[in-house]
């Protein structure tokens, strides 16, 4: 494998070392970084900081920049000159504050040591806890604290991290269980005890000897004593976490760069294992399901942090109001005084950051320690919910709300329910842990969802818990369900991440990995067996795991969302467009708030059952005469398309493409269908042959195609806009308002602008003759080949407005056929010579610059120009960059999502109107234009 890292790094300065401070200290109400310093601290880094600096009780520490990272990279896993002697100091500068040393033997301080990038990777790295013990320094732990079942448990927990992380100890493969976990388990049964908390220090001495043999079993080493070692090995463990698959994968799926590196934070160890009044949890300021108000959160009393998180022992609500029947007792009722504390830093932190927290904690002995702070992920209708709320409470202003909205969780609130109707084969019922509807076959395994996923199948992956390793597997489901683990279990918060579905906690059901099946005991003591490859649907709303395939039925929009819609409604200066080809589509889109129609493509007309054949036929024609013959029984039918659609969009404008396509695309391809071709229209299956064999071309993409086609076959593009104007002037009579925009694609050379012109200017003028009235309408051009870039100067003297048409920009600026593409580009994203595939993220440095040269150019010589973006990448990001962030994309998705709904055209388009702002974007969207375009 590359390694990414390095070799950005190496960009950067000419040695890749880093050089100068590698450690910033936090703790004791004061702090060396502050939360703006996330691409040199990590987040978790900087809100360490920043919560130091704001008095909020965090264990003192010092954070190692993600320099020190790249720079290990960069130098050959070598650390930077310093890197000892540097931490040496803050170690001493910690010790001092906490009044504890570091490998001593009557008065050990512990260490934690955490990775975290600039972006939150939740579990995709790693972290080793308790750091610094040994077979003398738990000794010297045991007598400080008078607690050597703590001791040991603290213990136990080390050899087990560190051995994992550190050196590489894990379970032998997917379906098997963790070592130490298998082992712990052992010891609970032969101890007689079901809680590890039972265990005693006796027997959890034990667990060490018998972790650290399985150690000596796998690797013939064992874990080593020597605190220093142990932090410098794990300070290691930590950087080379980042490059773990699962990681990269990670960064890969979120559009996040390799090159950034994790910081890794040092720090002393607050314990949650020490007794009754100690505690540890995990808890959102408010619902990241729902965006409900209120305190969210699951903890354990006894325990120490990964248990929450890893569904060890399930664990119990944080406010009483969360709580469920047969729920043990919550933090708000065991611990009162405590949940009093924990609810007043979690306002102060949701009111100091304005947003929602996602907060880690632990309780020693009824002082409160916050581990962690960081914007809490939460589902598309808890983002929208609470963005209107945060308004409401004065923390932020609309326009923050509306900033704060992600395009592509948006289209969440539009995924499809579960129909209420049906009465539902309930088997199970689970945590309702991430929104959605889900149906599948059941799979066991990562790898197998994975490969099914491959075959085209779709999966639901059924686990009794989910880990940072299954997170290839989990991109590849339609849904999770796992049997252990609250709301805040790795499955649940990476579910909710991608808007997954996810059911958690379902512990009715019994998993037999090695079967490949699992039981479920329903409440009337029937017991039901699914197999692997059996279908089911999860409601991630409800909890329900049902059998079989239940049907789904469009969601109601929120309240607030519409709230939000409106506030970017008043924001934005840009109109939004949608894609639609058909009057359907083109009121739906309406429907989701498009301000017309920004492509309407009209090849896909062509291929009506009604018409391919008289469009064949004018293919198949030898001469102008027979070709205008068969356009004529086309015409009528255009215009009936197109006057469906101008009424659909009356008052808002529609953009119209003349034919793009190559002919040879409108011709069959098999010797059946070009018999019954030939036979329909009389003319012999040889004349088919030869006419499609005559149109093959060796590039078509480069071919015979757009505005070329109307240089050799004028009639065509007569014909369209006859069609056109014929249909508005038609539509207008009937009291709409209708405002035609004609546009040319694939134009290179202002000549070809200037034919066709001449022979829709002809067409329309003997059109409006004919009818005795006339009507307004605007003649523009796709801009799509580089050279019409630069020279868009000369093309603006023509065109009244510019589209810029992304996809074939980006294929001609690349010399990048996208259709054939797929075959290297991902080696591309591999080995990092592209960062993004340039069809589904725009690129700015190339394409973005023609551009940007085409809309200057064009607008210098047209001031008023209307200028807009058009693309269709597929489902992907378009105009990453390129755009303005703000209001605008909400409308935009949706029109996008509505249109791509109704019409399967995963699209966008957006105007350019201020698209030298440089924030990028990351959202897909349609048409849109400057305010006031068109001729209304
Ligand atoms: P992750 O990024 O996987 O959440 P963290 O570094 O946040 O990893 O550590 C995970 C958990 O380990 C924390 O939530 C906390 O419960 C525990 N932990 C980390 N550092 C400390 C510490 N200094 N004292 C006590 N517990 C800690
Ligand atoms: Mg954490
Ligand atoms: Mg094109």
């Amino acid at each position: 494998m590359t390694r990414t890292a390095a070799n950005h790094a190496a960009d950067k300065e000419p040695t890749g070392a880093a050089t100068g401070k590698l450690t910033y200290r936090f703790g004791d109400g004061s702090a060396e970084g502050d939360a703006s310093m996330r691409d040199l601290l990590g987040g978790k880094g900087a809100g360490l900081h920043e919560m130091s600096r704001l008095g909020v009780p965090v264990p003192p520490g010092f954070t190692l920049t993600t320099d020190v990272c790249t720079s290990f990279y960069a130098q050959e896993r070598r650390y930077p000159d310093g890197f000892e002697e540097q931490i040496r100091e803050s170690l001493n500068w910690v010790e001092q504050i906490v009044g504890a040393t570091f490998g001593d033997a009557t008065n050990p301080l512990l260490l934690s040591v955490r990775s975290g990038a600039q972006v939150s990777m939740p579990g995709m790295m790693d972290t080793v806890l308790n750091l610094g013990l040994n077979d003398a320094t738990v000794e010297g732990l045991a007598t400080r604290s008078g607690d050597p079942r703590f001791a040991y448990d603290s213990y136990r927990r080390f050899v087990a991290m560190y051995s994992d992380v550190v050196l590489g100890v894990k379970r032998d493969d997917d379906l098997s269980a963790d070592p130490f976990e298998e082992l712990l388990e052992a010891k609970k049964e032969s101890r007689g005890v079901e809680l590890d908390t039972e265990l005693d220090a006796g027997a959890l001495k034990e667990l060490v000897g018998e972790y650290k043999a399985e150690v000596r079993r796998q690797l013939g080493t064992g874990c080593p004593d020597d605190p220093w070692h142990q932090l410098v090995t794990a300070i290691g463990a930590v950087f080379e976490s980042w490059e773990t698959p699962r990681a990269i994968i990670y960064r890969n799926m979120n559009g996040y760069d390799h090159a950034w590196g994790t910081a890794c934070n040092v720090q002393s160890m607050v314990f949650g294992n020490l007794g009754d009044d100690c505690a540890t949890g995990v808890c959102f300021t408010r619902d990241p399901k729902t965006g409900a108000r209120g305190i969210f959160g699951e903890y354990l009393i006894n325990a120490q942090g990964e248990d929450v998180v890893a569904g060890v022992r399930t664990p119990s609500p944080i406010a009483t109001a969360a709580r469920l029947e047969g729920d043990p007792p919550s933090m708000e009722e065991s611990q009162g005084e405590t949940y009093r504390k924990l609810l007043d830093a979690c306002t102060r932190l949701e009111q100091h950051f304005t947003d929602m927290q996602d907060i880690e904690f632990t309780v020693q002995q009824g002082k409160l320690w916050i581990l962690q702070t960081r914007t809490g992920k939460r589902t598309g209708p808890a983002m929208v919910k609470i963005a209107s709320d945060l308004v409401d409470e004065k923390m932020i202003d609309e326009r923050a709300a509306i900033l704060r909205q992600d395009p592509e969780q948006i289209s969440e609130l539009l995924h499809p329910v579960f129909d209420d109707g049906p009465a539902r084969n309930v088997i199970a019922k689970g945590l309702a842990a991430s929104p959605g509807a889900a149906v599948g076959r059941v799979v066991f395994s990562a790898d197998e969802a994975t490969a099914a996923m491959e075959q085209g199948q779709k999966v639901i992956l059924v686990r009794i818990e989910t880990s940072p390793e299954d997170i290839s597997g989990m991109v590849a489901t339609q849904g999770i369900l796992t049997a252990r683990g609250g709301m805040t279990s790795h499955a649940a918060v990476v579910a909710r991440g991608w808007g997954k579905c996810c059911v958690s906690d379902c512990s009715s059901i019994a998993i037999d990995y090695a079967k490949g099946e699992f039981k479920a005991s329903a409440a009337d003591g029937n017991v039901v067996t699914v197999k692997r490859g059996d279908t089911i649907s999860i409601d991630g709303s409800t909890g329900d795991v049902m059998l079989g395939v239940m049907p789904t039925v469009e969601p109601v929009l929120p309240p607030e969302f519409e709230r939000l819609m409106a506030w970017a409604d008043e924001a934005r200066t840009l109109k939004v467009r949608t894609n639609a080809d058909t009057p359907e589509d083109a009121a739906k889109a309406r429907a989701f708030g498009a301000e017309g129609i920004g492509l309407t493509r009209t090849e896909h007309m062509f291929f009506g059952e009604d018409r391919i054949l008289a469009v064949r036929q004018m293919i198949l024609s030898g001469s102008e005469a027979g070709r205008r013959e068969a356009l004529a029984k086309v015409l009528p039918i255009q215009r009936g398309d197109f006057e469906g659609i101008f009424r659909a969009m009356d008052g808002f404008p529609v953009t119209i493409r003349l034919l793009d396509p190559p002919l040879h695309e409108f011709l069959p391809h098999k010797p059946a269908e070009q018999k019954e071709v030939a036979t329909a229209l009389g003319v012999s299956l040889e004349d088919v042959e030869r006419r499609v064999e005559s149109l093959a071309e060796f590039n078509p993409m480069l071919g015979h195609r757009g505005v070329r086609l109307a240089i050799t076959y004028p009639e065509i593009y007569e014909v369209q806009a006859r069609a056109i104007l014929e249909a508005a002037l038609n539509v207008t009579a009937e009291g709409r308002t209708v405002i035609p925009e004609i546009m040319v694609p694939l134009v290179a050379t202002p000549s070809e602008l200037e034919a066709v012109l001449g022979q829709i200017l002809a067409v329309a003028e003997a059109v409006f003759a004919e009818m005795g009235t006339r009507v307004d309408y605007t003649i523009g051009t796709m801009i799509e080949l580089p050279r019409t870039c630069v020279t868009a100067d000369r093309i603006a003297e023509q065109a009244d407005f510019f589209s810029f048409g992304t996809n074939d920009l980006t294929q001609t600026t690349f010399g990048l056929s996208r259709d054939d593409a797929g075959r290297f580009l991902p080696s591309y994203l591999d080995q990092n010579v592209l960062e993004k595939d340039p069809f589904v993220e725009l690129d700015r440095e190339g394409v973005g610059a023609l551009v940007k040269i085409g809309v200057e150019k064009g607008r210098a010589t047209r001031p008023d120009l209307k200028v807009g973006i058009c693309g269709e990448h597929g489902g992907g990001s378009v105009v990453g960059g390129v755009l303005p962030r703000g209001g605008l994309q909400l409308r935009v998705v949706l029109a996008v999502s509505g249109a791509d709904r109704a019409a399967g055209c995963g699209t966008g388009s957006v105007a350019v109107d201020r698209w030298l702002s440089r924030a990028p974007t990351r959202s897909r969207i349609s048409f849109a234009t400057p305010r006031g375009w068109g001729r209304a």
